[in-house]
């Protein structure tokens, strides 16, 4: 296996082997190449940045659900270390062509396709792909490349250098509507010159245990746990949008920018309401987003006509979308995913950021033509659309708003920070900014007692399981007993449940480290302070975890 190192500068390709000695995949290669290679301090779009693309540690293999795509580098959002992980088969297609990982450093001018096969790698010439929103962009590199390429690109807002960009993945139906969507890595892409990279797997091979019985076993005890998974038939049949109901029944659904938890409005939104439109518009559940899924989560949602719309209209989406900007409106909710799926642009942090600008009486809860038409104002490139494709942060900034929900510069997703409290340590803690992937909590949601334990244990596993390229679905990142005989029997080696929870802690020192260099120090590590002071309806809760428990997350 080996690890491609491209220079944009030189317009070269490099193949170097992957270090010795050392189980790197996921979250922890981004790590250990912005680290080693690069430099806290740059700008994150400087030619000295890195942008890293590095498949789980299961990838290539045929563990089940396995195959998430890490991508890094420094966040324009936060400032710090960023990894976002992401379906899609681009990352299992890479590790069959025995590719660790991708480093792209320098810049080049014009822009380039990083097109990679089974004989190698080679930067080509992007042409007509550049200003293409990403289904047209796919559409035309399938006639350049062929129908069974996988595609990783950054769309127009990232062509923008737009901090608030994503990395998009085409999904097994080659559509580009995974994304690596949270702390700007789009722009990072885009700022080397790098337009889209191309896999064609053709001659590639999967990858061979060290103990081919013993993974074969430990493979099958996985799926049959995520087989009787506690919410695998749910999310088969329904999709994550089976959240809206619970969340806003705990009152941890963001509504109306973050001035109430449940949204009364939410039956037109929830799971019902969206299994009644996906039915009588022949869309359709239980798809994958990479192979080897069990759970399929994915739907199609269609539009009145029957047209497909998005495949990927997620909980988090309708939430910051939906309730948090007062559209109870699932038709115009999914053509703003849409949208956002063509530019690349990440619907949380969009959320967020349209819904402070009601502060600013530039935006009306429910207004749907107004939301509309600020990703209007972003893909047209307008002075306000730049400002809102910057984030929520910056979009504070330059409408003089204090109220801003975010951490470290990243907006808080929709699980309500201060009816959701163990989660809203994460939020709060996380080096990689308020991130609800990050490692989630949703026991005694509105008790302040034993949060910040919670928060600790959930943040090392999550560190530890980004790396294998597991999907959250699988609800098995607390299972490392299940998780430790794969990775031993794929490499031969013999790791406790104990190695793989300190593998965890170390990526989290690593993270910490790096921020601290970039300028994050422990002092970034809160939450707004209108959340501790400001009651959440209907629960009326307000953060108040004690701020030692928030200090002591990262005392191991
Ligand atoms: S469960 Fe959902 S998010 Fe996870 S791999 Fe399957 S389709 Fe993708």
């Amino acid at each position: 296996m080996s690890i491609f190192r491209v220079d944009m500068s030189q317009k070269t390709v490099m193949s170097e082997a992957e270090p010795k000695g050392k189980i790197l995949g996921g979250r922890a290669l981004v790590d250990y190449l912005l680290i080693e290679y690069g430099t806290p301090t740059v700008h994150p779009l400087s030619q000295e940045s890195l942008f890293i693309v590095a498949p789980g540690l299961l990838a290539g293999t045929g563990a089940p659900q396995s195959g998430r795509l890490s991508i890094g580098g420094k966040s324009p959002l936060t400032g710090g270390i960023r990894e976002a992980n992401v379906g899609g088969a681009a990352a299992h297609k890479l590790s069959r062509l025995g590719i660790t990982g991708i480093m792209v450093e320098g810049r080049c001018k014009d822009w380039q396709i990083l097109k990679i096969e089974a004989q190698g790698a080679i930067l080509e010439s992007a042409g007509d792909i550049v200003g293409l929103t990403n289904y047209p962009a796919c559409d035309k590199l399938r006639e350049r490349y062929g129908d069974k390429v996988d595609i990783i690109l950054t769309g127009p807002a990232g062509e923008m250098r737009l901090a608030n960009s994503t990395v998009a993945v085409t999904d097994p139906d080659g559509r580009p509507c995974r994304h690596a969507a949270r702390g700007g890595l789009g722009a990072v892409m885009a700022a080397k010159g790098l337009k889209a990279i191309v896999i064609d797997d053709t001659g590639g091979k999967v990858r061979k245990p060290i103990e081919g019985e013993a993974f074969k076993v430990a493979a099958k005890a996985v799926t049959d746990a995520i087989k009787s998974g506690p919410a695998t038939n749910a999310l088969h049949t329904l999709g994550t949008v089976m959240w809206v109901d619970s969340d806003n029944g705990r009152g941890s659904l963001p509504t109306n920018n973050h001035h109430l938890g449940s949204f009364e409005k939410h039956e037109n939104i929830n799971a019902t309401k969206f299994t009644e439109l996906v039915k009588a518009r022949g869309g359709s559940f239980g798809h994958g987003c990479l192979p080897g899924c069990i759970v399929q989560c994915s739907t199609v949602f269609n539009d009145q006509s029957g047209k497909f719309l998005t495949a990927a209209l997620e909980y988090e989406t309708i939430g910051m979308l939906g309730s948090n900007l007062g559209i109870d409106d699932l038709d115009a909710i999914a053509r703003m995913d849409r949208k956002c799926d063509e530019l690349g642009i990440d619907t949380i942090e969009l959320g967020n950021t349209i819904g402070i600008l009601n502060d600013a009486g530039l935006f009306e809860f429910g207004d749907v033509k107004k939301a509309e038409s600020y990703l209007e104002e972003i893909e047209q490139g307008t002075a306000m659309g730049r400002i809102l494709g910057s984030g929520v942060a910056v979009t504070a900034k330059a409408f003089g708003i204090d109220r801003v929900p975010a951490v470290k510069g990243l907006g808080i997703p929709a699980h309500a920070a201060r009816s959701s409290k163990g989660w809203a340590v994460t939020y709060a803690t996380s080096p990689q900014g308020a991130d609800h992937t990050a490692g989630g909590v949703a026991v005694e949601h509105l008790s302040a007692e034993g949060q910040g334990d919670r928060s600790r244990i959930s943040q090392i596993r999550m560190a530890a399981f980004d790396a294998t390229g597991l999907c959250l679905f699988t609800f098995l990142s607390a299972a490392s007993n299940l998780i430790v005989p794969m990775i031993n029997a794929l490499h031969g080696m013999k790791w406790s449940e104990e190695d793989y929870l300190e593998f965890g802690k170390d990526i989290l020192r690593q993270e910490r480290d790096f921020n601290l260099k970039a300028g994050i120090g422990p002092g970034a590590d809160r939450l707004p302070d209108w959340m501790m002071r400001e009651p959440l309806p209907p629960t009326n809760a307000v953060f108040d975890v004690p701020q030692e428990d928030v200090d002591s997350i990262f005392n191991f």
